[in-house]
């Protein structure tokens, strides 16, 4: 999908309104619209990545900074210490969505099995 048309993308911009837990130069983190826990964020690049391994040499740091926002949105949702359960759907068997690289945060109940 295109960058112009990806929700993501749109948000990253703020054209579309959506409440920021965090945000830095590489990530931001937002609340799900259509949560599957009591706090379900959704830790974003601001770059269009489609792919985990799309961009092998700028990956690291993209990674990293996913992992950071994560930490840095459960402190803001006030679940940093009760735990949390962070995924990445990857393609069509994870049921991946939205086309632009994203990280679930789950939390706010005790949470299920892995799938
Ligand atoms: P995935 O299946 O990993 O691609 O998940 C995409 C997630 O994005 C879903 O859980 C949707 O509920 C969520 N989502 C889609 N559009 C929006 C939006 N405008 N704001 C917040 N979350 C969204
Ligand atoms: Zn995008």
């Amino acid at each position: 999908m295109a960058e112009q048309e990806c929700i993501f993308c749109r948000i990253g911009r703020g054209e579309v309104p959506s409440e920021f837990f965090y945000r830095d130069e590489v990530v931001f983190v937002i609340g799900n619209i259509n949560p599957e826990a009591p706090v379900h964020l959704l830790v974003i690049p601001f770059a269009h990545v489609e792919a985990l391994a799309e961009e092998p040499g700028e990956s690291l740091a993209t990674l990293h900074a996913l992992f950071a926002g994560a930490a840095g949105g459960a402190r803001e949702a006030g679940v940093a210490n009760q735990g949390y359960r962070l995924v990445v759907n990857q393609g069509p068997n994870a049921g991946q969505e939205v086309t632009h690289l994203h990280m679930h945060l789950l939390a706010g109940r005790r949470l299920g099995g892995m799938g």
